[in-house]
């Protein structure tokens, strides 16, 4: 490692970010002492995994009014704290969030950074944010935007996460130097609005010592990974009623989709559109839409089915009364499901014979 002393290198971000830096609900006015909410800092960090600043500063400040003190999140019941991350995503985040702070209420906050490391949900990356801006313990946090941040100005070949270790080592000297809150937050605001994908040099505080911009290689580092081609499926996404309740998939316990009531889906290969059958008082549709994931990509048709009367459906569904379906959490293929329910349909041209899509869904 034959990178220049971080402290020097790094010395223009600290006024940089006096000046330049974003006003945000969860950021200390003091970036010299502990800051004064360190729940609220661990609320941030959980919610920017994954998930963008603007979207996530109305969610964060709704889920500080509703749950202001790890002991209001503790004593929380899941659909409830479910239902307030609704819409963010990556719902195993909620999870986690709530059981780290049933630890703080119980025990009190970790008192170094192992301990910190120790909550759920909270990595090295996440368990070091959080020591270095609420604590100010020198604990280098390195997110895709400081990895990309310190690619270029040390000009790194390669993927920089590679060099995680060399990083850390090298920058901690400087959080020392400069305050862990201040330059932890200063490398990564300066990924996320000048150092972006597509770098701002102009106006970089970096610019005169950055080795990319040196070299004109802004555009090559750090390189792009590439992306694994998403897996495609097709569904029809029922909302099916019957005597005032609404046929959901019971939140399962664990996996991706655990704490999230769903709309009951069939593959559209295996039911293919059809007839309509006659058993169905009311059948209506919306267009469908593709729904995107990280590795799949599911063309969704939406339908409706009204019925006569409820059957025995199978064991991992549930009647739900049609009152609780805004009070239950959704994810977000399935909300727009529920919204739907509000606009007008049409009657399908084409759709799955009903009597098919109920013996699927019956009890075996
Ligand atoms: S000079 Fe350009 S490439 Fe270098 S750190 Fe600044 S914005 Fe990034």
């Amino acid at each position: 490692m034959s990178w220049p002393p971080a402290p020097a290198l790094l010395a223009p971000l600290a006024p940089w970010f006096e000046t330049s830096r974003r006003d945000l609900p969860w950021r200390a006015a003091d970036l010299d002492a502990p800051h004064p909410d360190p729940y609220a800092v661990l609320v941030s960090e959980l919610m920017l995994q994954q998930t963008q600043v603007a979207t996530v500063v109305p969610y964060f400040k709704r889920w500080m009014d509703r749950f202001p003190t790890p002991q209001d999140l503790a004593e929380a019941d899941e659909d409830t704290v479910h239902k307030a991350w609704e819409g963010l995503g990556y719902y195993r985040r909620a999870r986690f969030l709530k059981a780290a702070a049933g630890s703080i209420a119980a025990e009190g906050w970790p008192r170094d950074l192992v301990g910190l490391t120790g909550l759920p949900g909270l990595g090295p990356y996440t368990a070091a944010a959080v020591g270095s801006i609420a604590f100010q313990w020198p604990a280098p946090a390195l997110d895709g935007n400081a990895f990309r941040v310190l690619a270029r100005l040390l000009l790194i070949e390669g993927d920089p996460k590679a060099r995680a270790g060399d990083l850390r080592t090298w920058l901690a000297p400087a959080l020392v130097a400069h305050g862990p809150s201040r330059l932890t937050q200063a490398l990564m605001e300066l990924g996320a609005t000048v150092c972006a994908p597509v770098a701002g040099c102009g106006s970089c505080p970096l610019a005169e010592i950055c080795g990319a911009r040196l070299a004109s290689r802004t555009a090559e580092i750090p390189p792009v990974a590439k992306r694994a081609v998403p897996k495609a499926s097709a569904l029809w996404l029922v909302a099916m009623e019957a005597e005032g309740h609404m046929l959901l998939h019971a939140p399962a316990a664990s996996g991706l989709l655990a704490g999230l009531w769903r709309w009951p889906t069939l593959d559209a290969e295996a039911i293919p559109a059809g007839s309509v059958a006659s058993e169905a008082p009311a059948l209506v549709a919306w267009p469908g839409w593709t729904q995107v994931y990280t590795h799949r990509r599911e063309a969704v048709s939406p339908l409706y089915l009204r019925l006569e009367a409820r059957f025995e459906a199978a064991k991992s569904l549930r009647w739900v009364p049609v009152g609780d379906l805004t009070r239950l959490p959704f994810g977000k293929r399935d909300q727009r499901l529920r919204d739907l329910l509000a606009t007008p349909g049409q009657a399908p041209l084409e759709a799955p014979d009903s009597a098919l899509l109920i013996q699927n869904l019956s009890k075996a």
